[in-house]
């Protein structure tokens, strides 16, 4: 059974929400899981996650409690995945690579440089009877199409399986990585292809999904006996809602195309995680790109970390907050976590990215 930890984070306050809202968030901290949403309109609610991080957490908070034990799992090859989603300008990608990929000494490098550090430190590199490889790929899905962000001219990858590889992007740039520095020049390489893409295709970056891949292999040297162990860290396309009214033509396919796979990621871990008696065997992998791209991360003994970036202007993504509250009095709720397969209920086939991310924050109802 996969293993799924669910945190919010908070960034601070940008200079515009605070010129426009004044200086307060709409957020008040209870303690490490537990906060209250107030807005001055609604009335207060409580939210719970398995974390939260507030606006003065550090980056290695959320390394520490979220990444740090997937890391070590996939040095002992059980293979993790790890999610950064929410509405754009929320602190996907602040979370995820911090303020500069290359910035290796700054506090507040993200997740990426210190996946990439503690991966090479819990490899036992001086054990002389295994044999690592560690391999690096990066790929950006945009309209259901798979890019090499290591090399452009492959804009159109399939996903292929097979018996002895499992999931793999077929013709996708593998590039063998043999401490953390490399790693970080190949990935902020990759990293900056995908800003050239933003400027030549209007924003797209946003609009698309980000998959960082590690493939770490360990061969014994005695009996050649080999386990592989996958971790993907993923920076999703914003979720922000997109008004039926008004959106048209490219804008309106690609909220389209972004909710489908949004609802598909959430049906495949919503599988995952149900343990009820009922619970049907089949994962619907195969319905978006970004799934069956998770598949052998996310299926067997593995970890799932999501980590729900916020911004805490009561004008901004608490919008989606707010708009739960009204239909959940106090009340109702109780302060016990929901189970596991709650975490995603089943969304209806015209189910908004927003309401995901609603449902992300229902977790407490
Ligand atoms: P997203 O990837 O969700 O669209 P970004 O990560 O690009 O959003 O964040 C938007 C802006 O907010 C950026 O300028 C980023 O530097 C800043 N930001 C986000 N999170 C934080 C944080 N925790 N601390 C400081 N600045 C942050
Ligand atoms: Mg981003």
């Amino acid at each position: 059974m996969s293993s799924v930890t669910v945190c919010a984070r908070f960034r601070p306050l940008n200079s515009k929400e605070r010129r426009d809202h004044g200086d307060s968030p709409c957020i008040q901290s209870v303690d490490s899981e537990n906060f209250i949403f107030k807005d001055g309109k609604e009335e207060e609610s409580m939210f719970s996650f398995d974390r939260v991080f507030y606006q003065e957490s550090l980056q290695s908070d959320v390394y520490d409690f979220l990444a740090r034990p997937i890391v070590q799992d996939v040095a002992n090859a059980i293979s993790g995945t790890i999610i950064t989603y929410g509405q754009t300008g929320a602190g996907k990608t602040y979370s995820m690579e911090g303020p500069s990929i290359l910035e290796n000494k700054d506090q507040n490098k993200g997740l990426l440089p210190r996946v990439v550090e503690g991966l090479f430190e819990c490899l036992k590199l001086d054990d002389e009877t295994i044999k690592y490889t560690v391999k690096l790929s990066m790929v950006e899905i945009y309209m259901e199409k798979v890019r090499d962000l290591l090399d452009l001219s492959k804009d159109n990858l399939q996903i292929k399986e097979c018996k002895v590889l499992g999931v793999f992007v077929s013709g996708v740039t593998e590039i063998s990585i043999t401490d953390a520095a490399e790693a970080l020049v190949h990935l902020s390489n990759g990293i900056s292809n995908r800003t050239v893409g933003e400027t030549q295709m209007n924003m797209e970056s946003s609009r698309s999904h980000c998959a960082y891949i590690f493939t770490v292999q360990q061969e014994s040297v005695r009996d050649t006996r080999l386990k592989t162990g996958k971790l993907i860290l993923v920076d999703l396309a914003g979720s922000e809602k997109i008004e039926k009214t008004g959106a048209e033509g490219k804008i309106l396919e690609e909220a389209k195309t972004i909710n489908k796979s949004l609802s598909a990621l959430g049906n495949v871990i919503n599988a995952l995680t149900d343990d009820s008696p009922g619970r049907v065997n089949h994962i619907p992998y195969r319905d978006s790109k970004i799934t069956r791209i998770l598949r052998d991360a996310l299926g067997g003994p593995s970890r799932t970390a999501l980590l729900l970036c916020c911004s805490p202007s009561p004008s901004n993504a608490a919008e989606s907050l707010a708009k739960h509250i009204k239909s959940t009095p106090r009340g109702n709720r109780s302060s016990e976590k929901v189970p596991r397969k709650q975490l995603f209920p089943s969304p209806t086939k015209d189910e908004s990215c927003q309401r995901i991310l609603d449902k992300l924050s229902e977790k407490m109802k």
